[in-house]
């Protein structure tokens, strides 16, 4: 039998469950009326400008860090900047702080991403409206 108590615990623990945190995205696009259109691949971009995010269906940690980090890009700090690793910290950021959760898994999808940004530091944002992100970088998923 699950006391209150328990239920608590899990939520700030790290026994959250996939399928939390699949719910999770979803209220989170529905509270802020953001879009989301399902990756049949394992690709993943935010057009902040349309409140749209095109994600994989959440079902690890490592698609949830990805899906957060999308929404990040709509919601997040920094998201007009040109400077494409600021927008990109700020994402993240925003991610790690509305989290329910954040593991292993996560920071290291978090770090990889970062990294293939912190190589271009001089990256700047052209005409392109949206954050993709690079398929390499969601490799996390295997085994998560
Ligand atoms: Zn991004």
């Amino acid at each position: 039998m699950t006391k209150p108590l328990d239920r608590v615990a899990s939520s700030v623990g790290s026994r959250v469950s996939k399928r939390e945190m699949a719910e999770h995205v979803l209220r989170l696009c529905e509270e802020h009326s953001i879009n989301i259109e399902w990756s049949a691949t394992r690709k993943a971009w935010a057009a902040a400008c349309f409140e749209l995010i095109h994600i994989p269906p959440v079902r690890s940690s490592a698609s949830y860090a990805i899906a957060l980090h999308e929404i990040g890009h709509v919601l997040g700090p920094h998201q007009r900047t040109s400077v494409v690793l600021t927008a990109e910290r700020g994402a993240w950021r925003w991610a790690r702080r509305n989290a329910l959760v954040w593991n292993d898994t996560m920071d290291r999808v978090m770090r990889r991403c970062l990294t293939f940004y912190e190589k271009r530091p001089n990256l700047r944002r052209d005409w392109r409206p949206i954050f993709v992100e690079e398929p390499d970088q969601i490799d996390g998923e295997r085994g998560a």
